[in-house]
């Protein structure tokens, strides 16, 4: 008999989470590394809401709580979604987790059975393969190239839609692209999806907040109420807040499915931890000035970025919408040899050939579902991510 579950092993480690790792690990040998490989934030969580977290210490808020969040926070969602979005959830309509993952993997867990399929266009972030896969479900993985500037069409879509199709997984502004969905756009997807009810959707809207040039930020349920008994609108602070590390996630969705993912949580992890969540309420219900400044720092930088490696021989990189992400193709490097003697077969060569030749450290694409492409993340300095280009750009020139 086997010892390790056939679950565990339908799944693979975060590859996002082993780059980033590794980066860690050259920098301690003492390398010159700069790690653009994790997706958070570089800047310090508000004061106004560290000092909420320290507040409910001294208050004694230290102990477990209901299992899927304080009624505060629940309430202070419930105003979130209302002020921008337009969606009427009430606070039984709402599960807190811990981090926006942790919501996602109730979800999956409480509602896919083996063979049931989730859509989930590529680039994809990486753990949703992984979670449907654990819990039996088959990934119905849809390419959605640079072309297309990196979105799922409505045909790409329903071509896809099955019997069996339990999700559709929309993740808008999009880890690993940046790629978002505007009104237009997102309308011409939830319109495919009124004609088949079997389809629920996971609106995975962690980044919405990061989204530049004035674009207009849209979430399904908002643009076709018709989808709200079937959808689950999935969001968090570590993105939004700067507040990665403190652990807070959460959606909301019909009553039945919160009932679920509750029951789940309860048997799993309980509650959210504590402090975080009062840490939660000061974020979502105070002063949101960081928003705007880290949406503007991010522009910035993201403009540099894009600049930088467009200016990169055989890198292709397109602006997205939002995130802090790009996600170029270094489809005119491959089959070339690097300066380093590495011949580039794929992105994966690439990105280690990059990383050991240069320290910059970089995931590949095809970690994402979606090759020969490579994702930056910018949440970074500026002199760092200054450095970085002009490393990639020496990495680059004079290839054989
Ligand atoms: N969804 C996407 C697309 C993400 O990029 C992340 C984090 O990287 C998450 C969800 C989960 O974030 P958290 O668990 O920190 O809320």
């Amino acid at each position: 008999m086997a010892f390790l579950s056939d679950a565990i092993t339908r799944i693979k480690p975060s590859p996002t989470v082993a780059m980033t790792g590794r980066a860690a690990e050259l920098k301690a040998e003492g390398r010159d590394i700069i790690a653009l490989s994790a997706g958070e934030p570089d800047f310090n969580t508000p004061e106004h809401i560290r000092d909420a977290a320290k507040a409910a210490i001294d208050a004694g808020q230290t102990r477990y709580t209901t299992v899927d969040g304080i009624a505060p926070l629940k309430q202070a969602i419930c105003d979130k979604f209302a002020r921008d979005n337009w969606l009427d959830y009430a606070p039984d309509q709402v599960s807190v987790a811990s981090g926006g993952k942790q919501i996602l993997f109730n979800a999956l867990m409480a509602t896919v059975n083996p063979g049931d399929e989730v859509i989930i266009p590529a680039p994809y972030w990486v753990s949703y393969p992984d979670i449907v896969a654990l819990a039996g479900g088959v990934p119905v993985v849809l390419p959605c190239p640079a072309e297309d500037g990196f979105r799922l069409t409505a045909d790409a879509l329903r071509d896809a839609i099955t019997p069996r199709t339990k999700w559709l997984i929309l993740n808008s502004p999009s880890n690993p692209s940046g790629a978002a969905y505007d009104d237009t756009q997102m309308r011409a997807l939830t319109d495919v999806l009124m004609a088949h009810p079997q389809v629920w959707v996971l609106a995975d809207d962690i980044y919405e907040h990061l989204v530049f040039d004035g674009f207009a930020f849209a979430t399904p349920a908002q643009v076709e109420p018709g989808l709200i008994d079937r959808t689950l609108t999935m969001n968090g602070v570590s993105k939004a807040y700067a507040m990665t590390g403190w652990r807070i996630g959460y959606g909301a969705g019909p009553r039945a499915l919160i009932r679920a993912m509750a029951k789940l949580q309860s048997q799993s992890t309980s509650n959210p931890c504590t402090i975080s969540q009062y840490a939660a309420i000061a974020a979502l219900t105070g002063p949101q000035d960081y928003i705007t400044e880290s949406r503007e720092a991010f522009q910035r930088r993201r403009d540099m970025v894009v600049a930088g490696l467009n200016a990169c021989p055989g890198i292709d990189c397109a602006t997205p919408q939002g995130a802090f992400y790009v996600y170029p193709s270094i489809a005119g490097l491959i089959g070339r040899v690097s300066a380093g003697g590495t011949k580039i077969t794929d992105d994966e060569a690439f990105a280690t050939a990059l990383l050991n030749e240069t320290g910059v450290a970089v995931v590949f694409g095809a970690a994402f579902g979606l090759s020969p492409h490579f994702r930056v993340s910018y949440a970074a300095s500026d002199e760092a991510l200054r450095e970085a280009m002009s490393r990639i750009h020496r990495f680059c020139a004079g290839w054989q």
